[in-house]
């Protein structure tokens, strides 16, 4: 990889892209990746490349909410696995769920080289791969529609970093209860889900790891009164506030 001063301005958004070009020449990412990748950068830009207190809100949301689930998958995509691999399997260590490697531009070798990858950052077990467990969720439109039956299939709860609003909806429709983590506030998937973490996933995934610990002992109650105190629409619209006001003071 390419040296990245630290003392230039910009130089974590450049370390990410980094991780992205990486990602995308070893067969994690594809070029829509880096497209998706960009439209992100944009409203981290808005956001100041900074953990709001909206989104430490969503994150300590997503933490009750994935100690209570009973069967947690944490989906990942090219992107995801490109860029926070040991997170997320510390996330799914932490919190007893699955991961499972689903991709809107399916491709065996990719769905293979991610699980690969992730098993060397520690994974135990991929989800996703084996065709004798797959199974189709005819409400989506894309390859994001074969999922696998002891995973996403199963789960009551779906973490889905960077996602399409398609399969959000569609996720939700089947009942289960959704976690995006998605830098734009306005997206499909933003509003359709059920907790929303407007954050770069590079900053939320070890800010979330850090919640869990420190609520993983907290009793069900105390769980249930964080998740009951969360509005994902109203803070969507703090988000949104935050964004306007910052704007406006540029
Ligand atoms: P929707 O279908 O939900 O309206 P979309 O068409 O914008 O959304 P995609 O093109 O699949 O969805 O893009 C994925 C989303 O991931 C984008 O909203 C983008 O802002 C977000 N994103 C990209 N990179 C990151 C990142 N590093 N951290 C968090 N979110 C990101």
């Amino acid at each position: 990889m390419e040296k990245i001063s630290p003392h230039h301005p910009r130089a974590e958004s450049l370390r990410i892209r980094a991780c992205l070009v990486e990602g995308f020449k070893s067969g994690l990412v594809v070029p829509e990746g880096l497209a998706a990748h960009g439209r992100g950068e944009a409203f981290d830009y808005i956001l100041g490349e900074r953990t709001t207190k909206q989104a430490e809100r969503a994150i300590e949301a997503t933490g009750a909410m994935l100690l209570l689930a009973e069967r947690p998958v944490i989906s990942v995509n090219g992107n995801t696995a490109a860029l926070v691999p040991t997170e997320i399997v510390q996330l799914a260590e932490a919190v007893n769920a699955k991961i499972e490697v689903n991709l809107f531009h399916g491709s065996t070798s990719r769905e293979v080289a991610i699980a690969r990858w992730l098993k060397k950052h520690g994974a135990k077990e991929v989800l996703g791969i084996d065709r004798k467990f797959s199974t189709r969720i005819n409400e989506i439109h894309s390859d994001r529609r074969k999922v696998d039956r002891r995973g996403i299939a199963a789960a009551d709860v779906v973490v889905v970093p960077l996602e399409d609003g398609d399969r959000t909806e569609a996720l939700k429709r089947l009942g289960k209860r959704v976690i995006a983590i998605d830098l734009n506030p306005m997206s499909r998937t933003a509003r359709a889900a059920d907790v929303t973490v407007v954050d770069n996933i590079i900053r939320a995934m070890p800010l979330l790891i850090r919640y869990v610990k420190h609520i993983s002992r907290d009793s069900k109650t105390k769980l249930h009164r964080i998740i009951g105190n969360f509005d994902n629409r109203a803070n969507l619209r703090g988000t949104l506030k935050f964004m306007f006001e910052r704007l406006k003071s540029i």
